[in-house]
Order: C-alpha cells, then sequence, then structure tokens
C-alpha cells in the first residue's frame, strides 16, 4: 500500500502546538515509509477561517521543517468537486432532500430531550423522495444505515465500535448549497488518496460519518490515528491560558524549531528512554502504534531544557543565522559588530534562548543606552579612576592586529599587576563600561567581542562618566 498521510488544519487561529504536533506525527508516518505527505487547508468556514491564520500555517510548517509533497489544497477551491459528489449520492439513494423547518426541527429536539431520548433528526423526509424545487429550502441529508455498527481497529486507541443508531442523518449539503464539513474531508480524503488519517482525537465522532460517506462513495477507508489531547499543567485541554501556544511564538522567543519538533515528537511518544532525536532518528524509530492513549502535559521548563541543549549543541553557523533573525526584529543593525557564530560561542552556555542571547548582546552592535543602575553605584565609584585610566592606556598601547582575548587577558593581569591591585578591580568597572551592565561573558572576551575601537571610547565614557558623578 502507498503511504499517504496529510494535515488538514483549519486556518481560523495559529498553528498551535497540538496541531504542531499531530502534523508531525502524520509527516513522521509518512517519512518513514518513503510515502507522500500532503497539506489541505480546510477553509470552508468563512466566517472564521483568515489568510492571517493560513500564513501563520505555512511558515509554522517552514520553520519546523514538516515539508509536504502536495498542496496546500485549499477546500473553498474544490466546492464543484463536493458538489459533484453531493448529486451522484442523491442519485444513488444514498442522500436526500429535507424540508423540514427549523422550527420543526427545534420541536422535535425540544419534545426529545423532554422525552430523555438523545435529541436527532427522525428522518421524517428519508424516504419521501422530496424534490429541491417543491420546497425552497432544502438540506441534503446522508442516509445512515439503520442497522449494524461502524467499526474501525484505531492504530493508537485500539478496537472502536460504533452502533448506527448512535448516529443521525447528518446534513451534507446546506440549504444554500454549500457542503458541510463531514462530506468534504470524506470526498477529500478519497480524492487524495490518503492512506493514513493522523488527527486529533476531538475528531473521534466524526470518523464514523466520513466512514460511511467513504463507502457510499464507494472509496477505500483509510487507517485512523487519534491522536490525544494535549493539556497543561492543571490536565485542562491546553489553551492560551496556558502559556505561549503558537508555534510562531516560539520562535519569536527565540526557539529552535529542531528543540520544539524534539519536545513535540517526545510528548506522548517515545523509543525506550531516549530523549533527544535527530530528524533522522525520529524518522528511524517512530511508531504510530507507540503513541500514548493518554494526553500528554505540556511542560515548558521541559522545553526550554530541550532548547537550552540544542543551543549549546548546535552548529555555529546555523545558530548565528538564527541569531540574526532576532536582531533584525529588534531594529539591530550587526553589521557593524564581532560576526555572530563568535557571539553565539560566548553566549551558548550562558542562555536558553536565542532571544535571551540578542538580548544579553545587544551592546556589541549599540551604544549603551541605559547604565544599569545597581551596577553602576557599586563599580563607578572614584576608586575606578585610575584602573580605568591605566587599562586604557593599556589597551592604546595594543595594536589592532594584537587584539585577541588571550593578549586582552594579559594587558589586564600586567595592568594589575603594575596597580598592585587585583584582576577584578579592574575587570568590574570595566565590564560596567563595556555592556552597561554587570553580566556578560569573560571579560577578555567581552572586551575582544566589543572590539578596540568601541572598547577605547566606552572606557572614555566611562571616565568622563564618573568623573562628572563625583566632581564636588
Ligand atoms: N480541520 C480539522 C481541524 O483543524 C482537522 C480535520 C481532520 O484532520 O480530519 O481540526
Amino acid at each position: 500500500m502507498k503511504i499517504r498521510t496529510r494535515f488538514a488544519p483549519s486556518p481560523t487561529g495559529y498553528l498551535h502546538v497540538g496541531g504542531a504536533r499531530t502534523a508531525l506525527f502524520s509527516w513522521l508516518l509518512a517519512r518513514k515509509a518513503g510515502g507522500q505527505f500532503v497539506l489541505r487547508i480546510e477553509d470552508t468556514d468563512r466566517e472564521r477561517s483568515t489568510q492571517a491564520a493560513v500564513d501563520a500555517i505555512l511558515q509554522g510548517m517552514d520553520w519546523l521543517g514538516l515539508d509536504y509533497d502536495e498542496g496546500p489544497f485549499y477546500q473553498t477551491d474544490r466546492y464543484d468537486r463536493y458538489n459533484e459528489v453531493i448529486q451522484e449520492l442523491l442519485e444513488d439513494g444514498h442522500a436526500y432532500y429535507c424540508n423540514c423547518s427549523k422550527e420543526l426541527l427545534a420541536q422535535m429536539r425540544e419534545q426529545q430531550m423532554q422525552a430523555g431520548v438523545k435529541p436527532r433528526y427522525d428522518r421524517r423526509c428519508r424516504d419521501l423522495n422530496i424534490k429541491p424545487d417543491q420546497s425552497g429550502d432544502c438540506v441534503v441529508r446522508f442516509k445512515t444505515p439503520l442497522g449494524g455498527s461502524v467499526i474501525f481497529n484505531d492504530l493508537i486507541r485500539g478496537h472502536i465500535e460504533i452502533k448506527n443508531t448512535e448516529l443521525d442523518d447528518l446534513i451534507i449539503a446546506r440549504s444554500d448549497g454549500s457542503p458541510t464539513y463531514n462530506l468534504t474531508v470524506a470526498v477529500d480524503d478519497n480524492d487524495m488518496a490518503i492512506s493514513h488519517v493522523v488527527r486529533g482525537e476531538d475528531h473521534i465522532s466524526n470518523t464514523p460519518k466520513q466512514i460511511h460517506l467513504l463507502n457510499a462513495i464507494g472509496a477505500q477507508i483509510p487507517q485512523y490515528a487519534h491522536v490525544p489531547m494535549i493539556l497543561g499543567e492543571d490536565g485542562k485541554r491546553l489553551s492560551k491560558r496556558h502559556g505561549a501556544v503558537s508555534v510562531l511564538q516560539y520562535r519569536e522567543e527565540g526557539y529552535l524549531a529542531e528543540a520544539l519538533i524534539n519536545y513535540l515528537v517526545r510528548l506522548g511518544w517515545s523509543a525506550g528512554d531516549k530523549e533527544i532525536f535527530s530528524r533522522n532518528e525520529m524518522i528511524d524509530l517512530f511508531e504510530i502504534e507507540n503513541v500514548n492513549k493518554a494526553g500528554s502535559i505540556f511542560n515548558p521548563e521541559k522545553l526550554l531544557w530541550l532548547n537550552q541543549l540544542y543551543i549549546k549543541e548546535g552548529d555555529e553557523q546555523f545558530l548565528a543565522n538564527e541569531l540574526q533573525t532576532h536582531f533584525t526584529a529588534m531594529g539591530v543593525d550587526t553589521s557593524e559588530g564581532p560576526a555572530l557564530a563568535k557571539v553565539i560561542a560566548a553566549y551558548r552556555e550562558r542562555e536558553k534562548t536565542l532571544k535571551d542571547i540578542a538580548q544579553s548582546s545587544v551592546y556589541l552592535f549599540q551604544e549603551i543606552g541605559v547604565y544599569d543602575e545597581k551596577a553602576v553605584k557599586k563599580c563607578f565609584g572614584e576608586k575606578a579612576l585610575q584602573p580605568l585610566q591605566a587599562i586604557s592606556s593599556a589597551f592604546t598601547e595594543l595594536e589592532d592586529e594584537m587584539w585577541t582575548s588571550e593578549n586582552i587577558k594579559q594587558t589586564i593581569l600586567q595592568t594589575a599587576e603594575t596597580l598592585n591591585v587585583g584582576m577584578g578591580k579592574i575587570g568590574q568597572p570595566l565590564r560596567v563600561a563595556l555592556t552597561g551592565g554587570s553580566s556578560s561573558p569573560s571579560i577578555e572576551i567581552t572586551i575582544f567581542l566589543v572590539g578596540r575601537k568601541r572598547t577605547l571610547q566606552r572606557i572614555a565614557d566611562a571616565i568622563a562618566m564618573i568623573q562628572t558623578q563625583n566632581s564636588p
């Protein structure tokens, strides 16, 4: 069998981590089998679908590296096809027109509720052979088989059986002729030759309806895998209340796609106790049958931990390119300053996200706007003047070609020796002078990255500041 899977988001909101995990599982299933992965945008709910959401989905997929072989297909481009199938179902006797008014349906519902039975359409139009022109406001309903049951073997949840008596004669076309959700999904899964439907377990109740529709169309029934929900730490379904849930927001916050993917793959799936997976390892080891039935709890700290790990161990140049996007977003020009790969090397052990790296190292590319008040108070006393003046002269002597972190360190050591003070007496005010604050990588690396010209200028600025502050 040719393995073809799909991801079929409705563009009514951003791509959230739950959707991304479903997409990932579906993608892995296809990639592992050497099959195809299809992207289908289910945009028939025109009121709630937006172009911004479509863009967010496409960008999210792209960022996460979930490449698709076909699509994106848009359901709104396929209305003719849905209508064709609706007509066929009518002609084949699998569907019928129903002209029951809203009032009648409401009344029916009311009576059923009062009688304590599950409200559903009583099928009174099923055999009336109503023609659409007779009545005006007609919907098309599907003739759900009256007896028997639908059985399918969910790849995650196992045997599932639903009695047909539990099901309604569902509407497949509204009175304006537009197709309804289950009809479009069944038609598309068939037309797109989908072999495996991987989707959220909130769709489980749609599956029997879609199986009936697929049978009526004469289609092959795909295999289904309903992925459990992602929960917040309070056990409730993950939502905005729990913090960031949008995939693109993680990008903005400085997470790496690989870290997020690695986190998501482990959320409800495992291969022994392995935690860190490269893409290829995921593809090799993934088995949809090993996805847990139970919901998984989203743990932001673990994701952050993984992100830090990927920052520590990732390719320097790759991380540098990613870091550039954060500086660009911050409006910081990095053309005058150290190579970003060097910034990564200096900061990768210190920070957990790229955004944190960008924010902590922005002094390398921009003049210091505000100095940290505490640091100034502590390090810019009158006693700092002499060490700063001395180190400024020493750095003036250190030519551009000699500007290496090792030479910088030696210069500070020698100056400290000459002044007969500890290295900290020079290092601390120097750090505040160069960065505006009291925390940065080792002083020689910091100075090296700031560069000779900027270093001399910033020391001069600090000396002036100290003199003004301490003048009577
Ligand atoms: N469009 C549905 C959603 O976004 C998914 C439908 C499906 O995968 O069958 O929840």
